[in-house]
Order: C-alpha cells, then structure tokens, then sequence
C-alpha cells in the first residue's frame, strides 16, 4: 500500500528540516511505502528552494509549487489532488500534529475506516483567546449546520482513495475541508491527541483569517444566519406591534404625551441597526455565490516534482 502525507507551507524555513525528519522515522515504522507530498503555498521565505533540495534528496518527497499563496484549505486540496496514495494524511507543517501519529491513523484505516480524524484533547501553547473561540465556534457550527462536524479536530487526518475520490468532486472554492469530509459521510472514526506547541515560527491564520474560515465555515453549511434575519424581523414586528398598541391607548384614554423624540431615536437607530447587519449576511452569502459562480480554477501550480519517480517504501 502507498500512504500520501500532504503537507501545506506557507513560510515555515524553521520548521521543514525537523518536519522532514519527524516524518520520515514516522513513516519508515511502517511496512507501506509512502510520498510526502509538500505544497508550498507561496511562501515568501526559503521555503520552496529548502523543498526543493529535498525532493533532489529524498525520493519520497514531492512538491507542488502553487503559483501564489492560495490560502491552507487550497492548498491542501491540490496536495489531495496530486497525491496518489492508497490512503492520503493530511498534516499541519508547523508539528502541532505530531507525525507520531499516523500509524495510529494508518491502524484504524486498516480495520476499514474511511475517514480517521485526530481530534484535540488538549491544546498545548495555545492562547486563551485562540482556545476560547475555537471551542465556541465548533460548539456553535455542530449546533446550527445539520451536518454532523466532529468538535475539536482539524485538518490533521486520513482518508482513504474512496474518499479522497468522493473529496475530489467537490469544487467550491469557500472550502471548509473539515466540515465538507464530515459531508461525505462513510466509515468515519476519530482517535484522541494532544495538540501540540507550533516547533518554530509564528501562526499563519491571524485573526483576519480566522474569522473568514469561520465565516466559511458556517455559510458553506447553514442558511441559520439568513433565516435570522427573519427570525429578528418578526421578532421587532411584534415588539413595534405592541408599542403602537400601547401608544393608542395612551392617545384615547389618557391625558398623558408623549414626549417622543428618545425613544423614536432609540427605534430608529435600533432598527438601523438591524437592517444593516441582515444585509451585510445577505452581502456574505451573495459575495461567496458570486465566487462561486466565476468558477475559476481553484489554484495553478508552478511547478510539480517528484511525482515522475517509482514510489519505494522504507
Ligand atoms: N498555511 C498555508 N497557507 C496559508 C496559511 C497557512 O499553507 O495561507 C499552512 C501553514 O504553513 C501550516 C498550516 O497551514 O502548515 C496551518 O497554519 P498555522 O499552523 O499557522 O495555523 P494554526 O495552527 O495557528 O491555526
Ligand atoms: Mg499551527
């Protein structure tokens, strides 16, 4: 059997030697022969020319240069693409998955799972805050998306060809490749780790980048947020309903005016506000449909090595 390791980087110099030794003693414990497939995402630093003394130096090593940084969820879809194993890994560069792993992965691929996702048990050297909205945000997605995502993983996996195949069909270009693996369906299993500290370097998903993940995320899997906004809408119906009620009864039964002009700010802005969030929802689903619909490729490759020679094990 040929096991595929994708690899994405974008800017990790520090980190490739290490990665490259902690993968290699990983996979050489196993009886099956494997290609580690590197995918530099534009990296700006020495990345690619470290990548590509590797792939003269390790006939396992392949790579595939993208054309520019496309983003983590790209590239690791053309490493899948390219990738030609029996069962394909995906794994983080910075060794916050630890390559140890895969054979526990490749062990439960071989008592026929389709899918074996490694899920957080812990997180090691991560801020409060990265903690905190991580396990928000996979609370709120398994919540509001009918799919079932497992909480807590990542993209540090297996799969199997079949569903690499099946993975492989699916050409959106928003791709939360965690929730749409989920999406596939067959035999899917999850094994228990630590995640740890990043080896060397700083992350790449600022802030910024987190939240449209996020937003990619949710919006790729749920209507939830359009339908709040009908949701709110009724909700300040009845609300403004009963105000009007309340202001008849006070014109024909009383003596009492009103003296009007806070509350009728506060209304106004209130609704304003409103208004404008439920069109910025509508404006993120229409841009994503608009992305959608340009149907561009979702990446180029510059250049791809290694992938001409025999696969050998060991
Ligand atoms: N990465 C990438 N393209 C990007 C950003 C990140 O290929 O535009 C890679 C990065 O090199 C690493 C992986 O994606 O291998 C995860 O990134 P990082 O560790 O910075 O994310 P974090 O663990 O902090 O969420
Ligand atoms: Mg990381």
């Amino acid at each position: 059997m040929l096991i595929s390791v994708v690899v994405p980087i974008y800017n990790e110099a520090p980190i490739i030697s290490e990665l490259h030794r902690r993968l290699t003693s990983a996979l050489r414990s196993l009886p099956d022969a494997y290609e580690l497939v590197f995918v530099n995402d534009g990296s700006a630093d020495a990345s690619p020319d470290m990548l590509r003394a590797l792939v003269v130096s390790d006939s396992h090593a392949r790579l595939i240069n993208l054309s520019r940084n496309f983003g983590h969820q790209i590239a690791i879809t053309a490493g899948m693409d390219h990738a030609r194993g029996d069962a394909v890994v995906v794994i983080d560069a910075d060794l916050q998955d630890p390559p140890e792993m895969i054979p526990e992965l490749v062990a439960k691929w071989r008592e026929g799972y389709d899918v074996v996702y490694a899920v957080r048990e812990k997180r090691v050297g991560e801020s409060v805050f990265k903690r905190a909205t991580a396990a928000a945000f996979y609370r709120l997605i398994t919540r509001i998306t009918n799919v079932d995502i497992p909480v807590d993983t990542g993209d540090f996996r297996l799969m199997s060809r079949r569903a690499v195949e099946a993975l492989k069909k699916v050409r959106e270009r928003h791709r939360f490749i965690r929730g749409l693996v989920a999406w596939l369906g067959f035999k899917q299993t999850g094994v228990r780790f630590v995640r740890q500290e990043r080896y060397a370097g700083s992350t790449k998903y600022p802030l910024k980048k987190m939240l449209k993940f996020a937003f990619d995320g949710i919006t790729s899997f749920s209507f939830m947020p359009l339908q709040m906004a009908t949701y709110l809408g009724f909700f300040v119906s009845v609300v403004s309903f009963l105000g009007i009620l309340y202001v008849v009864y006070l014109r024909i039964f009383t003596q009492e005016t009103i003296i009007g002009w806070a509350s009728l700010m506060a209304a106004i802005l209130f609704l304003g506000g409103v208004q404008l969030i439920t069109l910025g929802i509508i404006g993120e689903y229409i841009g994503r449909i608009y992305d959608e619909a340009k149907a561009r490729p979702l990446y180029f490759t510059q250049e791809v090595l290694g992938f001409e020679r025999e696969v050998t094990s060991g």
